[in-house]
């Protein structure tokens, strides 16, 4: 099972992303959270990333391939993978497109959780007051919206064109978000998709 998971900050991903992959039974891996982890680390590096990543911007392209190629090799990633926040450029889409052909592997379904964009607002200021994120400030957050729009949202057509888009409205409580995305890609496997039952 290879699946993604895509939407503009703030859209729920790293909650559903976790039910999802506990489901499949396959580790749910979320960029932000790996560069996230590496705050602590007194190298160039992670000093690059941190500024980065506070400012809203991406982290570049081939930093963030290095990354996910290394977590891909996992022994854990060997039945699959859920992916939140990556691909997130079409440089990043044919980078991954390259490492899943060399393994002979395929992405299943790439799910679109979708969000307005003033419930996005209202939520990151306050998970930014309540979890600490250097990167939910106002100012931030108006970079990180922008960035999504102008090099993320364009992904989306380029996975519908693929017939592999789940779009799902993450307006809403999370369990009922939850459930309608479960709802979304069992829709998927009756239709006669790769995807399979899951894990629970
Ligand atoms: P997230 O936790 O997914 O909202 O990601 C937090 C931050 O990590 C983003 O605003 C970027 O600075 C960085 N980041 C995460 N994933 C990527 C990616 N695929 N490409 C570039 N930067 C990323």
């Amino acid at each position: 099972m290879h699946l993604l998971i895509m939407g503009p900050p703030g859209a729920g991903k790293g909650t559903q992303a976790g039910r999802i992959g506990a489901h499949f039974a396959v580790p749910a891996i979320s960029t932000g959270d790996m560069f996230r982890a590496m705050r602590g680390l007194d190298t160039p590096l992670a000093k690059q990333v941190q500024e980065i990543m506070a400012a809203g911007a991406y982290v570049p392209n081939e930093v963030t391939n290095q990354v996910v190629t290394e977590r891909l090799l996992s022994d854990d990633c060997a039945k699959g993978f859920l992916l939140d926040g990556y691909p997130r450029t079409l440089q990043q889409v044919d980078y991954l497109d390259g490492v899943l052909d060399e393994g002979g592997r395929a992405i299943d379904a790439v799910i679109s959780l979708a969000v307005n964009s003033d419930e996005l607002v209202s939520r990151l200021i306050k998970r930014g007051s309540s979890a600490g994120r250097e990167d939910d400030t106002p100012e931030a957050i108006r970079t990180r919206q922008q960035v999504y729009v102008d090099q993320t949202a364009p992904l989306l057509e380029v996975y519908r064109d693929r017939g592999l888009l789940v779009e799902v409205d993450g307006l809403g409580e999370v369990d009922e978000v939850t459930e309608r995305l479960f709802a979304a890609l069992d829709q998927r496997a009756g239709s006669g998709s790769a995807l399979v039952g899951g894990a629970s």
